[in-house]
């Protein structure tokens, strides 16, 4: 068989990203292979029986700050526009979580909720925005009270089964993410543009794979015998290196999707479930485009950690030792793979949202256009590239 140009593993965001841009820039062949049966990576959506269009692998809500990159993926959708909010289940109701005012006002009696509500703007000022470890640092009494509240009915069960651990116990970028807002707004994100491609996630990344230069080879996993002359690979980075310093942790989830007879199973998009059973949340999909049916179909999320062989790799592990590992793993792709680039959420053991993923093939795809003159090879900079990247999309 002849050589492969350009060789891509893994057919998700960011190795479709990258495919488009040496196909449609460069104007040269490459083959997208993936081990599983469909397009997308994470990102894959189908329409089952009902005619409901399913996130298979949980709720992919598309935002960002980033032009560049929205301007970028909107070459290949229009957009359904969408404004997450969740629902957390606290002391027998759903409250809107990211906890904010409204879930204050929702969660305590009236005359205890203004105490509260102007004891936050007061100290920290409206449309402040602070991670729960922040806010539990707080010596005011009502603050320390409050951050106590939502500590325990909101984070501590819910990282416990998310990511087997307490919340101090991960980066605190994690929390980070979901910080308490002090606002009326329940939107979850608060990025300048936010939605979901009004036809689907999968027929956006086929349409970016649609190019005749393009082969996408599916139910085909990495096997090292196969001949390429640049390898981009997007999965994990331990397991091409056969775990020589150790696996790399991660979390996995199951899905159990079910179908209800019924036209609405609950009254939001994600209802969360910090403290009850031992799913995270509820994701019920025909809110995500708006899909008409008689019938519902929603997904229970399962948290477990990930053991190879047994289940998927969904989450890295924000952690320094973790850190630590997957430095070793960089150093030897930067010494030993002269024509092998890692990226995408497995390949930079990255906790990636999509616009993150994005960025990332592309500012790849223009190093190795910029170094070559289109003509690839990796250098051994490729390492001090990544950790530029890395830095500049966490400033
Ligand atoms: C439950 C969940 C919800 C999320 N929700 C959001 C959200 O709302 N908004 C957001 O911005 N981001 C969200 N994300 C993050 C988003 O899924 C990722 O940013 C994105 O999917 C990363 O794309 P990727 O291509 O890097 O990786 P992936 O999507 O994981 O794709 C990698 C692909 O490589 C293939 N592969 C791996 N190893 C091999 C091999 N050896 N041989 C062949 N193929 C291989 C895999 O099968 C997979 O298809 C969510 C993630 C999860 C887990």
């Amino acid at each position: 068989m002849a050589k492969i140009k350009h060789l891509v593993v893994g057919a998700g965001i960011s190795g479709a990203t990258l495919a488009e841009r040496i196909a449609n820039v460069l104007h040269e062949p490459v083959v997208v292979i993936d081990s599983r049966n469909h397009i997308g990576g994470n990102c894959f959506d189908y329409v089952d029986k009902t005619g409901i269009r399913i996130h298979k692998y949980g709720p992919h809500i598309f935002h960002t700050n980033n032009q560049d990159v929205w301007d970028y993926l909107s070459q290949f959708t229009s957009w359904h526009p969408f404004f997450l909010r969740v629902r957390a289940y606290i002391d027998g109701k759903t409250v809107p979580f990211s906890f904010n005012l409204n879930s204050i006002a929702e969660s305590f009696p009236p005359t205890m909720a203004q105490r509260l509500t102007e004891k936050l703007i007061e100290k920290l000022g409206y449309g402040h925005r602070i991670s729960i470890l922040q806010l539990r640092e707080s010596k005011d009494a009502d603050l320390a009270f409050l951050a106590d509240f939502i500590y325990n009915k909101g984070f501590l069960n819910y990282y416990k089964k998310q990511w087997g651990c307490t919340p101090e116990e991960l980066d605190a970028s994690v929390a980070e993410r979901v910080p308490i807002s002090i606002s009326t707004s329940d939107d979850y994100f608060i990025d300048r543009y936010q939605g979901i491609p009004s036809n689907g996630w999968t027929p956006m990344i086929r349409k970016m794979l649609d190019n005749p230069l393009i082969t996408v080879r599916l139910n085909t996993p990495f096997d090292k015998s196969m001949e390429y002359e640049n390898l981009y690979y997007t999965g994990p980075i331990d397991e091409f290196f056969n775990f020589e310093f150790g696996e790399l942790p991660y979390r996995s989830l199951t899905f159990d999707i079910r179908t209800y007879n019924q036209e609405y199973f609950q009254n939001n998009v994600v209802v969360s479930y910090p403290n009850n059973y031992d799913f995270t949340r509820i994701c019920e999909h025909k809110y995500f485009l708006d899909d008409k049916s008689d019938k519902t179909v929603v997904s229970f999320e399962y948290p477990s950690a990930f053991v190879n062989g047994k289940n998927e790799r969904y989450y890295p592990i924000p952690r320094p030792e973790n850190a630590r590992l997957y430095e070793k793993y960089l150093v030897k792709a930067q010494t030993e793979c002269g024509n092998t680039f890692f990226f995408g959420r497995l390949g930079d053991y990255k906790y990636y949202n999509i616009d993150m993923a994005v960025a990332r093939a592309l500012n790849l795809f223009d190093e190795i256009k910029k170094r070559e003159g289109g003509n690839v090879q990796q250098t051994k900079s490729f390492g001090c590239c990544a950790n530029l990247w890395w830095r500049k999309i966490f400033k």
